[in-house]
């Protein structure tokens, strides 16, 4: 019944706003996808490698997406911590809490985009929302617009990302025989790096140090290998191989928490926020994609239950604020308990990730692993 059909503007083709397509493609929506970036180039890829957790791929797994997500990427798991120096912190993960895939980015975005394009979603890349005249009339207008959202200033203005203090260089580079099989993450004063393998026989690398906002260098990767230099790793030797251009640095900023809606009809039209423009915690929880893709499989799941749309926004609301927030919290705490930045506090820091016995540290993330599925919990 195509006249029938509801219709749904999605702002953003990142990692959110397609997994977002795809769940009100699959909900019988009429999706447009507005982003303002170009239409991604494979032989290109930019972007560096992300891990999905088990609470992600359960979600993807109501997007009809896990195999293939799976066979796509590596299948690995979080490692071991070691000082700068190499004394070993914390053993490898035995539990399915530490299992995780390792996929490049660009792989993701591009099985997200194939999958929401075969359910009928149309993508106009290269036009930008500034305001709400720019957008296509529609039934519902998912905010999927990352953690600078536009949609999400309209409905709540006084909501702004914070600078965290520390800027990141990650790189991607061809494994060899120096790369890990599983993450492996390395904590110095100020200063966290890891690597982990990825799709394609490929590594990702990242570097995490404190510094001042907007710092930047002529040559990011010669300054990334002088930050590890010292460290005893093998991530040195990968930042050497990784073809200089292709170093990226950011800042790394994240929003704070306390919004107590991710949901508002402030515009006229329902709106939902979705990923890093409603929840954008910081990095070293690796929970980012993962919140998106739970974000998507409850939309699904809400907009299959509830006819009536207000009922459905505050479906919405329960299902994702409180979890997405903890989240948030705890990626803040777990920063600067990684990245203790003097001689005391990084030694209580190395002090406590060696007191505390594994299992116990598997047990304090399996809480984040567990999607608690509204299929499950009515
Ligand atoms: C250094 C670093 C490392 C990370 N590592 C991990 C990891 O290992 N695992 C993990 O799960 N997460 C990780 N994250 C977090 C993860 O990258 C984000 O949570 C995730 O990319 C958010 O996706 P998103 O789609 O919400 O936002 P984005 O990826 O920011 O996408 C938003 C899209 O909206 C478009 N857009 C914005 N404004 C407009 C507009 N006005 N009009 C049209 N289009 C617009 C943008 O062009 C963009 O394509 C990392 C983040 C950083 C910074």
């Amino acid at each position: 019944m195509e006249g029938m059909s509801k219709s749904a503007t999605v702002v953003g083709a990142g990692i959110a706003g397609l997994a977002a397509a795809i769940a009100l493609a699959e909900c019988d929506y009429r999706v447009t996808v507005i982003e303002r970036g170009k239409k991604p180039d494979p032989d290109s890829p930019g972007g560096a490698g992300i891990g999905i957790s088990s609470n992600g791929l359960d979600a993807l797994a109501e997007l009809g997406m896990k195999g293939e997500v799976q066979r796509a990427g590596v299948r690995t798991r979080i490692g071991s911590i070691y000082t700068d120096a190499g004394l070993q912190l914390s053993r490898p993960t035995t539990t399915g809490a530490g299992r995780f895939v390792g996929i490049h980015r660009q792989t993701l975005l591009q099985l997200l985009t194939d999958r929401a394009e075969d359910l009928g979603a149309t993508i106009e890349y290269e036009k930008v929302i500034r305001s709400d005249a720019d957008l296509p009339e529609a039934d519902l207008l998912i905010g999927a617009d990352g953690i600078r959202s536009t949609v999400r200033k309209w409905s709540f203005p006084k909501v702004r990302p914070d600078y965290s203090g520390a800027t990141c260089w990650r790189g991607v580079v061809e494994a060899d025989e120096l790369t890990p099989d599983q993450l492996e993450v390395w904590v110095g004063r100020g200063t966290e790096a890891g690597i982990v393998p990825i799709d394609g026989g490929r590594a990702y690398w990242y570097i995490s140090v404190k510094a001042p906002m907007g710092d930047k260098s002529d040559d990011e990767a010669t300054l990334a290998a002088e930050t590890i230099g010292p460290f005893d790793s093998p991530i040195y030797e990968h930042v050497l191989a990784t073809e200089p251009a292709s170093v990226m640095r950011d800042d790394i900023h994240y929003l704070p928490t306390g919004l107590k809606r991710f949901t508002s009809t402030r515009t006229g039209t329902p709106t939902i926020l979705v990923g890093d423009a409603a929840h954008a915690a910081m990095p070293n929880a690796g929970q980012g994609v993962s919140q998106a893709f739970e974000d998507a499989a409850t939309l699904k799941i809400l907009l299959a239950r509830h006819r009536n749309i207000d009922n459905m926004l505050a479906a919405y609301d329960e299902h994702r604020v409180e979890r997405s927030q903890k989240i948030q919290q705890q990626s803040f705490d777990m920063f600067n308990l990684m990245q203790a930045n003097n001689s005391i506090s990084s030694a209580v820091r190395n002090g406590v990730l060696k007191a505390v016995p594994t299992l116990v540290q598997e047990l304090v993330v399996d809480w984040n692993m567990r999607w608690p599925n509204p299929r499950i919990r009515n």
